[in-house]
Parts: structure tokens; C-alpha cells; sequence
């Protein structure tokens, strides 16, 4: 193939141990996707768009993602589950086989940044065994001109091997995949998995000690647009409860979908440079923007497709966690640079499988450090039949398996911001109603963003009785009325049509609440405490 190169500088990997210079560096993404088809290793979409199965792993692999528990990360990690140590020497041992390993194999390699703001940016090398993770590089960091090209000098390595298998008993892994981060080395050794996201949520995990401890900036599990005045609004959300759908909007300009820091110069920034969309269901009609951006350039994981290259975005037998992954660009809408001002109002994003919470309520102050402490949203229950209990899933600062900190560290940052910038800050139920998960529906789509839209142009107005009624469980405000959402989808209660069934159900999720805030009560003040559900059932 042609190996015309976008960038004509060489480097040497020698410094990394790698010896041949049997590597490609700084492929444009057209030669990706060329060399992903030329080596049977990916296909083509009708759209033109790369679509390559990630292997055995479809989704990331939270047991297996270890820290180098060493002199910088000993007394700051919050160790345990989330956090698992892993020893100096060890690692080193299994750092030199990867690089044995890749010394045998063609590899692929490419410099690209963290973080639009400039002050806080770090260099990237990424070093891939396969081309398609390469190109997912490109997609989703940020992307150098060839004239930072020139004088870069990479800070930190993502070394990604899918094909290497460890050997748990001998290499101190759980299992034969890996994810490790070493603060000390600034390395990232990704090895026995294929999923993309693992190479993005390495950065983003490393990230979340780097800022707050070094540079006293807030990173954040959360997307971000700006409004025609300027104004940015933020949604927090675990895995599957809106951030990248909500944020793609085609009135307001995006700033990312996923990773954001907010710094002292009163502004917010993206961590990236593309976006990781879920495809599942995913239709031209409901979300044009991200159906748009499937296209070359972009990378499809995991679909499903017929004959001639046309996805079945509702097949789910290779995996629910079906994705595409596209640079900035390929949305029209977009903030250039992918840099806001301090938000004007706050959206915690929540997929309610219980059906209770109201589709949309507002915090004060403590409710808000109190959920975002929390991070609940529901998963749905299997899908055998018959099952329909949901079960609650709480994850510290809506991203628990990224934050290497205590959950307190960014609740206090986060709780200080918001005050100094005087922001509102919103509950949102993107999840069930009328019911849950079994019986009720999941909210419509076009409901939720008519309540985004309403609480951005002010429209749901001061607290006061006649706009906003207080639950009686979870003591947050819910608005009486909503242009463009009929009234009583705004009260969960009245959807269900079963005020019994609506309470017993809604006690059934405060006390899970108050089970999982047992952990940081000692952390938090009395007021944050009384941020939370106001009655639980005995
Ligand atoms: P991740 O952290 O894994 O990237 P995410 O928070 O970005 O997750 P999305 O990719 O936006 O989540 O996924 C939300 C999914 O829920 C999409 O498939 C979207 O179509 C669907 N959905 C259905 N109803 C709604 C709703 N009312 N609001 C938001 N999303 C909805
Ligand atoms: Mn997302």
C-alpha cells in the first residue's frame, strides 16, 4: 500500500526497549482503516465506516485494572477494589515481556495530547500492536499539527499488546488481561484485551490523580456543550445513562462526550479529542448528529451486519456495549477549541430502573454533593424471563473505576466550585417510567431533552410552591410544569398509576441509598448527610 506519510519525521523506539523498526508511525486514519482491511483484520461498512471486533473483551475489565503502588501513589490511592496495587518489580517483569513480545510483531505507533487547555496538557506516545487501536488513538485524543509534531517530546506511553497473554500465577495479574498504570514509569500497559476504551480510560484513570493532586484541577467523568451565549452545561452520568447522547445537541456547540477537567481560570476542558458513542438501537431519526458521524473515519466495534455492510444496530449477540468511535469533527456542531467557561448548570444523569426518581428535580447545594458522593443509577436485570427486579448501582462521582482518589477529594472540589461559580444543578432520570424496568418504559428521549432544554433557557423558574413540588421521599424539587413534556410524566408517582406500589418501590431505592452513604458518613457534614432521601422505610 501506499505509505505516503502525513508526518515525514522518524523516531527510534529504541528507548523503550523496542529494537526493530518494524513500526508505522503517525499513520493518517485513511491508512488505518486500509491496512486494518489489508490484513483481514477489520471490514467496511456500506457507510464506508472501519468495523473490527475487539476479541474476547467487548466492555472494560474493572478487576484487572491494577496501580504501581510505589513512593508517588502509596499514601494518596484510595486502595481496595476499584484501586488494586500492584507491585514495582512485578510490573517490571511483565513490562519487559510485553516489549519481548512486541519486539516480534510490526507495531504501530503514534504521538497525539491530553487536554485542550494547553497549561494542562500532556504528551501521549501510543504504541499498538494492532492498526485499528492506533486509529482508535487518532479518533479519540487529541490530534498534534505537524508542527507540534516537530519538537514533541511524549510524557507519558500507552503500551497496548491485545495479543500478549499473562500468566496470572507467574505474573501477578488476576487473569491473562491486564491494565496497569505506573505513575512512576508513566506507563500504561494494556496487554490480553482488545476493547478500545481500556486505551481511553487509562489516560482518563491517570489523569484523575495528575490534576487534582499536581495541578489542583478538577477531572470529571462528564460531557459538556455551550449554549449561543456562551453558557456551558455539564452532565455527570455512569456508562449508559445519557452523557454522550444528551450532549449532542445539535442547537448547542459540544465540547466532549465523556472527560472533562475544570480548572481555576473558570474553565472547563476536554480530555479528548472524539467520541466513544453506544450504537445500540441507535437510529438516523432519534439521534441524526451521532448516525451522521458514522462514517469513514469513524470506527465501528462489535456490530452485527448483513450481506452488504448494513449494521443492525439492534443485534446485541456480540455484545449490548456496541460502539462507535469518530474524532470531534465528524459532529458539525462543535466548540473549537473544546474549551468552555464555568458551567452555568450541572446535570446529573441517572438510568432509574426502579422508575422513581422524577425525570427531572432540582438540588440544592447539599442534595447535589450528596448524589454526586452517591453516583447512583440502576442496572436492568437479566434478560431471562420472568426477571424484572432492577439493582441499584452506586459508583462514587458518577466514575468510581476511574478515580484513583478518595470519592471525598473531588466531592470537596467539586462542592467548592459549584458554590464560587453558583451553578444549578439538576437530577435527571433518563431511565423508567410509569413503572420499572418490566413494566414501565424507558423515558423518552425527546422528553428528556425537552427538560435540558427547559432548565438551560430558564424556563422551569425559580423555586417557589407553585413551580415546584418537593418529593416526599427524596426531598428534591420537582417541577409542576415543563414546556414540550406533558405534566404528568414530570411526576413519576402519577405515572405509575399505583400510589402503593410508586412508594413501596421508592423506599425500597432510599434505603439503598442510605445503605451505600453508610461508607462516607464519616466523611461528609451533617448538611451533606441531610442531602439525602428524606424518608426511608424500616
Ligand atoms: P458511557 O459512559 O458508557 O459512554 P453515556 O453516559 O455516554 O455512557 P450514552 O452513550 O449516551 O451513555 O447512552 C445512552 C443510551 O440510552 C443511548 O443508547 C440512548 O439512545 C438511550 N436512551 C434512551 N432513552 C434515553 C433518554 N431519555 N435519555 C438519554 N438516553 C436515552
Ligand atoms: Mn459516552
Amino acid at each position: 500500500m501506499d505509505k505516503t506519510r502525513q508526518f515525514t519525521k522518524t523516531i527510534s523506539l529504541k528507548k523503550y526497549g523496542i529494537n526493530h523498526d518494524n513500526f508505522n508511525y503517525q499513520l493518517s486514519a485513511d491508512e488505518l482503516h486500509a491496512v486494518t482491511l489489508e490484513k483481514g483484520l477489520g471490514v467496511e461498512a456500506s457507510s464506508g465506516t472501519l468495523a473490527i471486533n475487539t476479541g474476547e473483551f467487548t466492555g472494560r475489565s474493572p478487576k484487572d485494572r491494577f496501580i504501581v503502588k510505589d513512593a508517588i501513589t502509596k499514601d494518596k490511592i484510595w486502595w481496595g477494589d476499584i484501586n488494586i496495587p500492584f507491585d514495582p518489580d512485578a510490573f517490571d517483569k511483565l513490562h519487559d515481556k510485553v516489549i519481548s513480545y512486541l519486539n516480534e510483531k510490526e507495531l504501530y505507533v503514534r504521538d497525539c495530547y491530553a487536554c485542550a487547555d494547553i497549561n494542562y496538557r500532556m504528551n501521549i506516545r501510543v504504541i499498538n500492536e494492532y492498526p485499528w487501536s492506533n486509529m482508535f488513538a487518532y479518533n479519540m485524543f487529541i490530534r498534534p499539527t505537524s508542527e507540534e509534531l516537530k519538537n514533541f517530546d511524549p510524557e507519558w506511553t500507552v503500551i497496548n499488546a491485545p495479543g500478549f497473554m499473562a500468566v496470572a500465577d507467574v505474573d501477578g495479574t488476576r487473569q491473562h488481561n491486564f491494565a496497569i498504570l505506573n505513575f512512576t514509569k508513566k506507563i500504561a500497559l494494556i496487554g490480553g484485551t482488545g476493547y478500545t476504551g481500556e486505551i481511553k480510560k487509562g489516560i482518563f484513570s491517570a489523569l484523575n490523580f495528575i490534576l487534582p493532586v499536581q495541578k489542583n484541577t478538577l477531572p470529571m467523568h462528564c460531557s459538556a456543550n455551550v449554549g449561543k451565549d456562551g453558557d456551558t452545561a455539564i452532565f455527570f452520568g455512569l456508562s449508559g445513562t445519557g452523557k454522550t447522547t444528551l450532549s449532542t445537541d445539535p442547537t448547542r456547540k459540544l465540547i466532549g462526550d465523556d472527560e472533562h477537567g475544570w480548572n481555576n481560570e473558570n474553565a472547563v476542558f476536554n480530555f479528548e479529542g472524539g467520541c466513544y458513542a453506544k450504537v445500540i438501537n441507535l437510529s438516523g431519526e432519534n439521534e441524526p448528529e451521532i448516525f451522521g458521524a458514522i462514517k469513514k473515519g469513524a470506527i465501528l466495534e462489535n456490530v452485527v451486519m448483513d450481506g452488504e455492510g448494513e449494521v443492525d444496530f439492534s443485534d446485541i449477540s456480540i455484545t449490548q456495549n456496541t460502539r462507535v468511535s469518530y474524532p470531534l469533527y465528524h459532529i458539525e456542531n462543535i466548540k473549537q477549541p473544546s474549551i468552555g467557561h464555568n458551567p452555568k448548570n450541572i446535570f446529573f444523569l441517572t438510568a432509574d430502573a426502579f422508575g422513581v426518581l422524577p425525570p427531572i428535580s432540582k438540588l440544592t447545594p447539599n442534595q447535589a454533593a450528596y448524589h454526586f458522593i452517591s453516583g447512583y443509577t440502576a442496572k436492568v436485570a437479566g434478560t431471562e424471563a420472568g426477571v424484572v427486579e432492577p439493582q441499584p448501582s452506586f459508583s462514587a462521582c458518577f466514575g468510581a473505576p476511574f478515580m484513583p482518589l478518595h470519592p471525598t477529594e473531588y466531592a470537596e472540589m467539586l462542592s467548592k466550585k459549584m458554590k464560587d461559580a453558583g451553578v444549578n444543578v439538576w437530577l435527571v432520570n433518563t431511565g423508567w417510567t410509569g413503572g420499572p424496568y418490566g413494566v414501565g418504559t424507558r423515558m423518552k428521549l425527546k422528553y428528556t431533552r425537552a427538560m435540558i432544554h427547559a432548565a438551560l433557557n430558564g424556563d422551569l423558574g425559580s423555586y417557589s410552591y407553585d413551580t415546584y413540588h418537593i418529593h416526599s421521599v427524596f426531598g428534591v424539587a420537582q417541577p409542576r410544569f415543563c414546556p414540550g413534556v406533558p405534566t404528568e410524566v414530570l411526576s413519576p408517582r402519577t405515572t405509575w398509576n399505583d400510589d402503593e406500589k410508586y412508594y413501596k418501590t421508592a423506599f425500597k431505592l432510599s434505603n439503598a441509598f442510605r445503605k451505600n452513604f453508610e461508607k462516607f458518613e464519616s466523611y461528609a457534614s451533617e448538611e451533606i448527610r441531610r442531602g439525602g432521601p428524606q424518608r426511608y422505610a424500616f
